[in-house]
């Protein structure tokens, strides 16, 4: 079996991975939609929304909600500030394109978040909305939101946060942070399988929703609203993964809830980084603004992280996170999210060491 330390699909308890092994039930009945009521309920919950807000569940992987929650909440009347600081916030920033929607692009520096200075050029520009990645993943970069916040508050801008890695992970409050719009996906640290993204909406975001006329039928949110009253989904989800969440969804709430599932994945995270340094093996952080999702690295000596990727999955039956394109041979990642120990990341930490041993690092 291999231990996955990549940021999704992740490791899922065996609580959630023994549903995944049972019949997949009928769904449009009463008991269906009880779980998916509690599932909402505890969404909320968890993302710190206000009562008024309502969830989503829509089949598909983040990216799906991504296009939902543009095509949803903006119009070509719109003028959007989007964040594109690694590959995500490019996916934002081509969906915007391909929907025509005016918008304006801000690039932090690699491997930082984005500045007040940087914010302070659009302020009273008439800028409407604003799309950001909370963790940019792609570099580990984990943006500040107060920042971002207070500058879309000052502006009366609508605030839609990708926070699809970042949610259970870093601390977030919705309704202090006036967050109109939020994304999360199932294969994070939801830690089920990918195929489930979710959007929880505040009240602000429904009305907009039941305004907008978006060309489409299967991303259409007033579809999914209006089945989501009563629990349900305008089409077939994937209910074997609803199931898994909420089994997830409830191991949590008992564990301590939310901020204890923070807490938890934050200990992992300072744990690894700290035994890393120990070691002294040869890798530099990329990210000035960690997340505690995922652990971004670049090697100091030439080796090629790629190849330390492919290393550790052939020889180690061990997965870290590649990077994709010009990043592939200068970054690796290693996640903190999943049903993961420290002594998983001993395991990992010993692999690498032992590559140091046969010189291979
Ligand atoms: C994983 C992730 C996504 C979603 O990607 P999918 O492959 O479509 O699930 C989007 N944004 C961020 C920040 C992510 O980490």
């Amino acid at each position: 079996m291999m231990l996955n330390f990549s940021v999704g699909p992740v490791m899922s308890a065996d609580s959630v991975r023994e549903i995944g092994a049972e019949q997949v039930p009928y769904f449009r009945t009463s008991e269906f939609s009880e779980l998916m009521l509690e599932n909402e309920a505890l969404i909320k919950k968890f993302a710190k929304a206000d009562d008024g807000a309502r969830v989503c569940f829509i089949t598909g992987s983040g990216t799906a909600s991504m296009e939902a929650a543009v095509i949803n909440l903006f119009t070509g009347q719109d003028r959007v500030l989007v964040i594109d600081g690694g590959s995500f916030g490019h996916r934002f920033v081509e969906l915007l394109e391909i929907y025509e929607i005016p918008h304006t692009v801000i690039r932090p520096a690699f491997g930082y978040g984005v500045t007040a200075e940087q914010l302070a050029e659009y302020d009273g520009e008439g800028f409407t909305g604003f799309l950001v990645n909370l963790d940019e993943t792609s570099v580990g970069v984990l943006y500040d939101i107060e920042l971002i916040s207070d500058f879309c508050r000052r502006n009366g801008i609508f605030l839609v946060v990708d926070s699809i890695s970042s949610f259970l992970c870093d601390p977030f409050d919705m309704k202090a942070l006036d967050v109109q719009a939020m994304i999360t996906g199932s294969q994070k640290a939801l830690a089920c399988p990918p195929g489930i993204s979710v959007i929880v909406l505040s009240e602000q975001a429904v009305e907009r929703v039941y305004r907008n006329r978006p060309k489409t039928m299967y991303l259409d949110l007033k579809l999914a609203l209006k089945n989501a009253e009563r629990g349900q989904t305008p089409f077939t989800p994937a209910v074997g993964i609803l199931r898994q969440i909420h089994r997830r969804l409830l191991e949590i709430e008992a564990a301590g809830g939310v901020d204890a599932e923070v807490a938890r994945i934050g200990g992992l995270a300072r744990y690894f980084r700290t035994r890393l340094r120990e070691t002294g093996l040869p890798f530099a952080p990329v990210s000035h603004a960690l997340p505690n999702a995922v652990t971004s690295l670049t090697p100091t000596n030439g080796v090629s992280a790629n190849d330390i990727f492919l290393r550790l999955k052939d020889e180690y039956g061990i997965w870290i996170c590649p990077n994709g394109g010009e990043l592939k041979d200068t970054v690796f990642r290693v996640g903190h999210i999943g049903a993961l120990t420290e002594r998983d990341f001993d395991v990992l930490l010993q692999a690498l060491q032992d590559l140091r041993n046969r010189q291979l690092i």
